[in-house]
């Protein structure tokens, strides 16, 4: 499917950490943004914020995703779609709570692109690195999934890990989009491709005043400077301004129209419209090593190979996309910027 170099994005969840980051990029690259939020007061900030953007900028308010035909006015008219909005929080007692609106907002969209999004060319999907994490040796990549934690909710309900519980929402909702485009793939005028990044991190610009406002992953990182948390426990990392461009890089490209879910279960070729974004591994020590000294250090020096965890592989991310990635020092250095600028973290020096 060729690709998009102008025209109308719609991007659902327009309010959240990685979505207000999206819309800006598209807005910046030219773009014309619809954004979706739950309600009108969600809106506000985006709307002051993206206010000298003028009439390219633009929201509806979509409240319920997971109701039937929530998306059917939100896509006449676009050109792609960027479906970043799904719940992620740790802390869901009835996995259905995670994995409901993740599957029936995934597949809400794309029945409301089958039905009305006549000029639809491009849905990026905002998976997760979480819907590919397996336990096999070596780098991970497009071709993996997280059956694992399929197989523990499956089994253990809500016992399951809360963990378990959020991927399980993100394998779900994932591969219902695969199954999709299987189906409906001679009805539809678009393509699909799905973004794969971990832990998201980075500066925030959607509306959050309080560090206990933040969203899921990025009050991670404030926790790693703020609190005497364990060092070394860690993931897989992606910055945020790079998933904003992911997305952005993703919509700009020519991209096979359609792969089927076999091609995306088991390598067959490279033609996979599923990109892992960043998944550099690391431990929150890393993150303190990266920060100037004025900062909390934790340990330094106290994290060898052996214990951070291992990269995935975004080569394709770099081959197919053009992708290339921020530093963790500049990742680190932007988001305590941004914390200082709030007034939530004071250097040392500073508060000497
Ligand atoms: P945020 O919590 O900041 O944003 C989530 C967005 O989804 C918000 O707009 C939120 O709306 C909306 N949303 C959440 N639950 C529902 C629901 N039940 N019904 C309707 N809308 C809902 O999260 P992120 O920006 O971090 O995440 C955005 C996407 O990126 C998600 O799909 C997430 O799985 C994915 N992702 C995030 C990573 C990360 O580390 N942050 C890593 C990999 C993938 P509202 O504000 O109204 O609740």
């Amino acid at each position: 499917m060729p690709s998009i170099q102008s025209g109308k994005v719609l991007v659902s969840g327009a309010n959240g950490f990685v979505a207000t980051w999206c819309v800006q990029t598209f807005l910046d690259a030219g773009f014309s943004v619809r954004g979706t939020v739950r309600n009108a007061i969600k809106g506000k900030h985006l709307k002051r914020f993206f206010a000298s953007y003028g009439d390219k900028f633009e929201l509806v308010v979509v409240p319920d995703i997971t109701a039937p035909g929530a998306f059917d006015e939100a896509v006449q008219g676009v050109d792609a779609i960027a479906h970043t909005a799904s719940p992620f929080h740790l802390a869901a007692d009835d996995p259905a709570d995670l994995s409901g609106p993740a599957v029936q907002g995934t597949i809400g969209i794309l029945e409301s692109a089958r039905k009305y999004g006549q000029t639809v060319k491009r849905i990026v999907i905002t998976s997760s690195a979480v819907a590919v994490t397996t336990p096999k040796d070596g780098p991970l990549d497009e071709y993996d999934w997280n059956n694992g934690a399929v197989q523990a909710v499956a089994n253990k309900g809500a016992d399951a890990g809360n963990f378990d519980k959020y991927c399980n929402s993100k394998v779900l909702a994932e591969r219902g989009a695969w199954e999709f485009l299987d189906k409906h793939r001679t009805e539809v005028g678009w393509d699909i491709a799905v973004l794969n990044p971990p832990l998201i991190l980075g500066p925030v610009i959607h509306d959050v005043s309080t560090p206990d406002q933040l969203n899921t992953s990025a009050k991670m990182m404030f926790n790693a400077f703020t609190t005497e948390g364990p060092t070394t426990h860690g993931g897989q990392w992606a910055n945020v301004k790079d998933v904003g461009r992911a997305h952005l890089l993703t919509v700009m490209t020519d991209l096979p129209s359609y792969v089927p879910l076999s091609a995306v279960n088991k390598k067959e070729g490279r033609n996979v419209n599923r990109f892992i974004i960043g998944g550099q591994g690391f431990t929150w020590q890393d993150m303190l090593d990266a920060a100037p000294t004025q900062y909390k250090k934790g340990f330094p020096g106290s994290i060898n190979t052996t214990m951070r965890p291992r990269d995935m592989d975004n080569s394709r991310s770099q081959e197919v996309l053009g992708m290339d990635y921020t530093s963790i020092h500049e990742t680190v250095e932007e988001t305590l910027a941004d914390y200082e600028r709030r007034g939530w973290i004071k250097p040392f020096a500073a508060s000497a």
